[in-house]
């Protein structure tokens, strides 16, 4: 009897987080089908403008009949519904992730074959780009001022792209050497694009018939390189892993699970009281600067048209007021424990995969430098919204506190006085070109933000 009250008191007061897949709430058919669709979602976003299109088009087939969308330069989109009350209900996540870029002069040739120089975009670790299959996804602006867009290697007929690595036996001084970081230089992360001679030409032939196939097939030359911006994406397609089929092996998962899942519990959302709007923000992995980025004013511009559309003039005063009763999940990824390396997180802190949609009070790095860390108050709202909705969540720091560290858009969107809180779902090998989820976690990710529009 006594060992009975003593296992009761222990269950009542005591804080335990559970694996999703135990949970009997939502089946696991409802789940699995919900992964189809993610997939094939990432599929076809591997970029923020394919991403804003992909949700355009979207919006068109699932809007209610007040919503309405606002693009910012083809990389920004927000849907929006309004509500009655003052304020917003903003889930705000990145629809750039971590890629190789080229560079404005990009080919050259060497040793007979054609390249393209790169520049890599937000946090890579490089040796994990060499030698494995690369789509080429962009836009290029012709002197003309016409657009053409490139997307090349998806389809399973087109060619691919590879950065070619250093054979193992001749690796020793140049590579295996050094140090990780210094041992794969940036400028020799160069794309094979071509390598069959130009007929008749003896210089830089190579070269020549690449530029040959590119004006046949999109009518450009080599300057319109210098107006155009062509990434580099990894050319697998999004997977299920491991003989259950539980989790997810696919690119740009960081940050387009939350993008995804933020679009999902927009459409599905069944009442509101204060205007929702899913946000989808670019250049966040490089630091949220320029006019797509979230420093930029373009929210600024999404309240103005929602209170145009509330028949409230857009004074200052107006203005702030809305931002002081609005209420933000910053939606983005954590990085789960990886069973391997175990020692960069501090247990009981940390947060795991499978173990639901992840609360992080604050982010940043030693001290808590760059730290949005919201309120007790705003964290004891967020909590009870999803639990009184049966989300499964769990809170989690990005590792050990002096372990390193990293930052989301949360900081620059509190600086609007507006309450604001990361949430989103934790990644295994987060940042790589073959990220890995739980379809579990992706659920319980779309039903936390939809239990935070309903509320
Ligand atoms: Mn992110
Ligand atoms: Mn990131």
């Amino acid at each position: 009897m006594a060992k009975k009250k003593t296992e009761e008191l222990k269950k009542k007061l005591s804080y335990e987080n559970k694996n999703g897949w135990k949970l009997k709430e939502t089946s696991k058919d409802k789940v699995f089908d919900f992964a189809e669709t993610y997939k094939d979602f990432l599929q076809t976003c591997k970029t923020e403008r394919e991403t804003v299109e992909y949700v355009k088009r979207e919006f068109d087939k699932r809007k209610k009949k007040q919503d309405f969308f606002i693009i910012n330069r083809g990389k920004n989109i927000a849907l929006v519904r309004l509500g009655k009350k003052s304020g917003m209900k903003l889930v705000a996540s990145h629809i750039d992730a971590p890629r190789i870029d080229i560079k404005q002069n990009p080919l050259f040739e060497e040793t007979e074959i054609a390249l393209f120089h790169t520049h890599y975009y937000g946090g890579i670790k490089k040796y994990q780009w060499f030698n494995i299959p690369l789509a080429i996804h962009g836009v290029v602006i012709k002197s003309n001022g016409e657009k053409v867009d490139i997307n090349v290697g998806e389809k399973d007929n087109d060619p691919i792209f590879v950065i070619p690595d250093l054979l193992p036996h001749l690796s020793h001084k140049l590579v295996d050497d050094k140090k990780v970081k210094d041992a794969f230089e940036a400028e020799k992360m160069n794309l094979i694009v071509g390598s069959i001679p130009f007929d008749d030409e003896e210089k830089e032939a190579v070269k020549l018939q690449v530029l040959s196939i590119l004006n046949e097939t999109y009518g450009i030359t080599e300057e319109d390189f210098i107006s155009a911006e062509l990434e580099i994406v990894p050319a697998m397609q999004p997977r299920d892993v491991g003989f259950d089929r539980g989790f997810i092996a696919a690119y740009g998962q960081d940050d387009r699970i939350c993008a995804f899942c933020s679009k999902e519990a927009f459409f599905d959302a069944k009442k509101n009281s204060k205007t929702v709007v899913a946000l989808m923000i670019d250049k966040e992995e490089i630091g949220s600067d320029g006019n797509t980025g979230a420093k930029s004013r373009f929210l600024m511009d999404i309240v103005i048209e929602i209170l145009k559309a509330q028949n409230i003039d857009a004074t200052l005063e107006n203005v702030s007021e809305f931002l002081k009763n609005s209420e933000v999940l910053s939606a983005d990824v954590n990085g789960a424990v990886n069973p391997m390396y175990k020692e960069v997180h501090e247990k009981d802190n940390a947060s795991y995969i499978n173990h639901g949609v992840v609360m992080t009070k604050f982010t940043g790095h030693g001290g808590k430098y760059m730290a949005n860390d919201a309120s007790a108050e705003f964290v004891g709202k967020i909590r009870k919204i999803f639990n009184d909705a049966n989300v499964n969540w769990q809170t989690g720091e990005l590792g050990k506190v002096d372990e390193g560290g990293g930052g989301t858009i949360a900081k620059y969107l509190a600086s609007w006085n507006m309450e604001v809180i990361d949430c989103g779902p934790a990644l295994i090998s987060m940042h790589s070109p073959y990220e890995i989820s739980s379809k579990t976690d992706l659920y319980e990710t779309y039903k936390a933000y939809k239990a935070f529009f309903e509320d």
